[in-house]
């Protein structure tokens, strides 16, 4: 496995995230104490989430209110605002994706992102302009912690370590000095259970975990994670396993008699079909889109590029990603020079979730329609797999010349694609 030389990882973790949106929202919530509860107007329940104001008087998130009371006697207490939180996520998500690609979205409040060589060599400068850029385009209540180290659990560790609105950067040359006064509660993956396990096998302390092998770390968990945490803790690129791949995307060329708009769009919608086959046969849901297209003006010009991308309510269904295609193009229809011929082009479903943790469930509203349209694709999927083909699509369904040769790309395989964004 190879060993970063550099920090190559980004772990971003907003601070005290709904509770600093409705301040944010609300500038009487300003600089005061706010806990933040499920219902209005009861008084037997908990507090789901405080600002820092409060967490400095000692409430903690999940607190029942009378306890929180007690404790802090002047705390504001707002029932929560889940649409405007799914907003400020999406508003969030996408100044961030202005200044670096993300990776992967964690959870509503969390994301990573994978540093470009130009940013390794920067990294204070990365979160420089991601700060600068939240605080001016959202606005400076809502603020983050990041992290940043050779591989992603090292950064989301390195990510706690100043919090509020911190930035904590570890060098590999610098590791494991960082790691040695911690306790097994900072590092993710480390639960009660397992504390025990270790303390049983003489393992007390970070200096004697990171003392192990990797095959001891393995048999105290009894499974593969040991051993991916020892690699993590050393500063391996350890990546994650199936349950976080980062995006499903196919991209391809187009053939010289195939490179209008309107066939390069029946083209990206076959293309978006594929991906989302795949992405559904993984078990995922995709919570954002993009498209790509390289184009040329007149046969000889110069190959330029145009990129766009868009939330989505965490889908899956065919129609939910063909709309958001359809969005996607209407903008680039306006965008894109006239006589354009596109030479190539892409689609990518990314910010996955898997199925059985869909972590933003809570902000969502599944209406029937879209549960409508997910029975609908699943029957769509059933006849195309007996068949072995496509044998029903939603909308027309024209393979370009040459038909689809196996167009399979990653994201990351296309040439510049942080260029499209
Ligand atoms: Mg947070």
């Amino acid at each position: 496995m190879r060993k970063p030389e550099q920090v190559e990882q980004l772990y971003l973790d907003f601070d005290g995230f709904f509770a600093s949106i409705e301040q944010q929202a609300r500038p009487g919530l300003r600089g005061r104490p706010v806990g933040v509860v499920p219902f209005d107007g009861t008084s037997h329940t908990c507090v789901i989430a405080c600002s820092k104001e409060a967490k400095a008087r000692g409430v903690k998130n999940i607190m029942n209110v009378e306890d929180a009371r007690a404790i802090c006697p002047e705390i504001v207490l707002v029932p929560q605002s889940p649409d405007l939180y799914r907003r400020a996520h999406n508003a969030l998500l996408s100044e961030i994706a202005a200044v670096i690609p993300i990776e992967a979205v964690k959870s509503i409040d969390e994301l990573t992102c994978r540093l470009s060589a130009r940013d390794r060599a920067a990294p204070h400068d990365l979160s420089r302009r991601i700060k600068q850029r939240l605080a001016r385009h959202v606005g400076p209540h809502i603020t983050c912690s990041i992290g940043m180290a050779a591989n992603r659990q090292l950064a989301k560790i390195a990510g706690k370590m100043d919090k509020p609105d911190g930035t904590t950067i570890w060098h590999p040359q610098d590791m494991p000095g960082p790691l040695l006064p911690l306790s097994f509660e900072d590092i993710p993956g480390i639960g009660k259970r397992m504390r025990r396990r270790l303390c049983l096998a003489g393992i007390g302390d970070m200096t004697s975990l990171l003392a192990t092998e990797p095959k001891q770390l393995r048999a105290i968990w009894g499974n593969v994670t040991g051993e991916r945490l020892w690699y993590a803790l050393h500063g391996y690129d350890v990546r994650a396993g199936g349950s976080s791949r980062g995006m499903y995307g196919h991209g391809r060329v187009l053939p010289p008699d195939f490179r209008t708009l309107k066939d390069a769009h029946g083209c990206s919608r076959l293309l978006l079909v594929k991906a989302a086959r795949r992405m559904r046969r993984g078990g995922f849901y995709a919570a954002r889109l993009a498209l790509w297209l390289s184009f040329r003006i007149g046969p000889v010009g110069r190959e330029q590029g145009w990129g766009g991308s868009l939330t989505m309510p965490i889908v899956h269904d065919d129609q939910a990603c063909l709309a958001a295609l359809q969005r996607l193009w209407e903008r680039a229809w306006t965008e894109l020079p006239r006589g354009v011929g596109i030479v190539r082009l892409g689609v990518t479903l990314m910010e996955l979730s898997p199925a059985g943790e869909r972590q933003l469930d809570m902000l969502l509203d599944d209406d029937r329609l879209r549960l409508k349209w997910e029975r609908v694709t699943a029957a769509a999927d059933r006849l195309n797999m007996k068949y072995g083909r496509t044998v029903v699509s939603l909308g027309p369904w024209t393979p370009p010349p040459g038909g689809y040769a196996g167009g399979k790309i990653s994201y990351t395989r296309i040439p510049h694609a942080e260029d499209f964004w």
